[in-house]
């Protein structure tokens, strides 16, 4: 539970008396109130003795630590999650999905599956669906062998990396092949954690504990955070559905109910430790991908295993309480010039996709202006004052559109009409041209308003 407002101000300077304003607020209580919504941050109090800092600090940190996997574009952030439950709020970081090659595959089999983690991908609702990084298995016992595969895929592909040694040196010395990529070192557990406080504290790396049980992954991650180590991922060691789900469970409730410090990381779940069979690999994935992993690594993926996962990941963490909605920005279609239509609508997601697979339909060259609405329809938008004459003539000047047409014609949809002659008081330099009412109509509607500009 996250600390009050109320609790923080009696540890302020003179027990929240002092109210000198330096902060920038009029009291100490101000401050606390805001410091406790997270609205500023505690270094603007320079009078906080270091062990209330401390303090303050630790009680205000996320009840899941954010860890940030890998480097450079391709990094993704898991954990700082808040709820337990969707519905409750929204789950905020989707699981990063692995694909593992080890060692002892054939080569076609490793060239094949980075081929897929390079090449599978999905377009859905204006996003790009793909798995997001390599986890490399030493199993061969031979060190240099696991190090020539890990410089293969290092030169194949940028992603990050989940490093997996049961050798702690073979581990560590892979881990400084690729110290630049901030990958997971896994497994680290009570036998070898010393060796890896010592190297990770020399060159960061993301630490993977791995326990028997839940209870013991306790001493592991807080020998970690006594040695200033916290970008950990935890993994429970379950071995079956029941175990999973139970174990996961049981993290989250105790990071988020208990505000239990030491089990408060992202978790990490290996389906193919479980089972054999691939079907059920991808169940047990789906499982994860719900409670409440933020990893999960798969032994294969194809197509038509990994589209649902990615499909049921989308669906999970999308803000339940946000419309899925497009950016506020022009879109080109079929390759449009200094000639081609201009057309405008709101940003809902539905509306875009319906819009642009008829304009496309159409194989008329244009230009779709997709101006921000709360990601709302057109009529709703309209409704709620977010698709006026107001708001659309600064977006269409500050957009660039004039600078990519000739002409001065903009099509509005037939729903919003009425706004027409605002718009036109508003945009003086352009024709207002009142459009189709159902994005149905537009094949039809596009080439007769071309060909009539021509005559
Ligand atoms: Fe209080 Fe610190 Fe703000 Fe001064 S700077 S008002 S002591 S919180």
């Amino acid at each position: 539970m996250a600390i009050k407002g109320t609790d923080i101000v009696k540890k302020l300077p003179e027990s929240g008396k002092k109210n000198c304003k330096e902060c920038g607020l009029p009291t100490c209580f101000a401050f606390a109130m805001k410091l406790a919504s997270g609205g500023i941050s505690i270094d603007k109090c320079q009078y906080l003795a270091a062990e209330v800092r401390a303090e303050l600090e630790d009680a205000l940190a996320p009840p899941i630590k954010p860890v940030t996997i890998g480097a450079g574009a391709n990094a993704f952030t898991i954990g700082d999650e808040q709820v337990m439950f969707r519905h409750e709020k929204t789950f905020v970081h989707q699981p990063g999905i692995a694909i593992l090659i080890s060692d002892n595959e054939p080569e076609p089999e490793i060239d094949s599956k980075i081929k897929k983690l390079k090449e599978i991908q999905f377009s859905w609702v204006g996003k790009t669906l793909k798995a997001d990084m390599l986890a490399i298995q030493f199993k061969s016992g031979d060190r240099a062998k696991y190090e020539k595969l890990l410089k293969k895929a290092l030169a194949a592909i940028d992603c990050p990396l989940l490093l997996i040694s049961d050798d702690t040196d073979t581990l560590l010395a892979a881990h400084i092949l690729c110290a630049d990529r901030n990958p997971v070192l896994y497994p680290v557990n009570a036998a070898n954690i010393d060796k890896v406080i010592v190297a990770v504290k020399a060159k960061p790396a993301i630490v993977g504990v791995k326990a028997d049980k839940v209870e013991d992954l306790v001493p592991l991650t807080s020998k970690l955070k006594e040695h200033g180590i916290e970008n950990i991922v935890m993994d429970p060691g379950s071995h079956d559905l029941l175990s999973a789900v139970r174990d996961q469970t049981l993290i989250r409730r105790a990071a988020l109910k208990q505000s239990f410090r030491p089990l408060g990381y992202p978790t990490i779940g290996f389906p193919f430790f479980m089972t054999s069979d691939r079907m059920s690999e991808i169940i047990l994935a789906s499982m994860f991908m719900i409670k409440y992993a933020g990893i999960i690594v798969l032994s294969h993926i194809d197509e038509h295993t990994l589209l649902p996962l990615l499909a049921q990941r989308l669906n999970i963490y999308t803000d339940p309480r946000m419309p899925m909605s497009m950016e506020e920005n022009i879109y080109p279609i079929n390759n449009p010039d200094a000639d081609s239509p201009v057309l405008i609508t709101s940003n809902w997601a539905l509306t875009y996709f319906l819009l642009s697979s008829e304009v496309e339909a159409s194989k008329v060259p244009s230009w779709l202006l997709v101006k921000e609405a709360g990601g709302l329809g057109i009529l709703t938008a309209w409704a709620a004052g977010k698709f006026s004459s107001d708001s659309i003539v600064p977006f269409l000047k500050k957009s660039g559109i004039e600078s990519k047409v000739n002409h001065r014609h903009l099509v509005i949809p037939g729903r919003v009409a009425r706004i027409s002659g605002e718009l036109k008081e508003g945009l003086p330099d352009w024709d207002i041209i009142i459009g189709p009412g159902d994005a149905n109509e537009i094949p039809a509607y596009l080439p007769k308003l071309v060909k009539s500009w021509k005559q």
